[in-house]
């Protein structure tokens, strides 16, 4: 829901550190060659702009929920700028949620000016310039998402459950970003925080980052509470992944 949430709720939490003041969970990979997008949340505008993302090349979706999508109407200002449509890769199922809501941008009745963007289905790893993108399924509730592991980083929001094959796929990443929702109780379609650090562990993943975490959570005492290897992650946050890199 963002931090605060509608209505301003949530900001007592705040202390005033910026940490926790928390747009809809996005990421922006770059490399020499591509700039890649995972998920257009309704801040999707507002992040390009304060991370000053000039380009985008490829945009990858998780799922359906609006938190994950409500952006696409402006990557049509890459459409303008970039003279041409965008790949987009998704599950089979998202690319029918995507046409179906966003109907205006597709098929013979396409709105004139509206966001152009060529929709791929993807469902095993595949190459798209420098990266090598693959497909990561698990479970979010009553739902499916797909994830991305984009060379050594992989990328799981919204996760409830993750079956053995796709940690697997994930086993080797150097950095890992996975949802942590709240500490507790449980939630019958996220994560806690500590069921995410217990995963975390599991897959021995060097360094992984908690995204997707509620009002509730406040940045600083909740680091504290963290293991080194484990921490949250937050707004404009930067991170190198390169040959040396730890
Ligand atoms: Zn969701
Ligand atoms: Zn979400």
């Amino acid at each position: 829901m963002g931090v605060p949430i509608a209505g301003g709720y949530g900001k007592e939490w705040g202390n005033g550190d910026p940490r926790n003041e928390r747009y809809r969970c996005s990421v922006w990979i770059e490399t020499e060659k591509t700039s890649v997008i995972i998920d257009t949340g309704p801040e999707f505008r507002l992040q390009t702009i304060r991370s000053g993302i000039e380009k985008v090349d490829l945009v990858l979706i998780t799922h359906e929920h609006m938190d994950h999508v409500a952006g696409l109407d402006d990557l049509r200002a890459y459409n303008y700028v970039q003279k041409s449509s965008i790949p987009l890769y998704t599950s089979k199922k998202v690319s029918e949620e995507i046409k179906n809501r966003f109907r205006y941008m597709f098929g013979p009745n396409k709105y004139p000016g509206s966001t152009s963007v060529d929709i791929k289905v993807i469902d095993s790893a595949v190459e798209f310039r420098d990266l090598t993108i693959t497909p990561l399924h698990y479970n979010h509730g009553s739902i499916d998402v797909q994830g991305y592991r984009v060379n050594d980083f992989s990328y799981m929001t919204d996760v409830k459950s993750i079956p053995e094959e796709t940690k697997d796929l994930v086993r080797d990443s150097k950095v890992l970003v996975l949802s942590g929702l709240r500490w507790n109780p449980p939630h019958p379609t996220h994560l806690t925080i500590p069921e995410a650090v217990e995963i975390a562990n599991e897959l021995k993943i060097p360094k992984t980052y908690l995204i997707h975490m509620n009002a509730y959570v406040e940045h600083a005492s909740t680091n504290e509470k963290l293991p080194p290897h484990v921490q949250l992650a937050y707004d404009m946050q930067e991170i190198f992944i390169g040959e040396n890199i730890n």
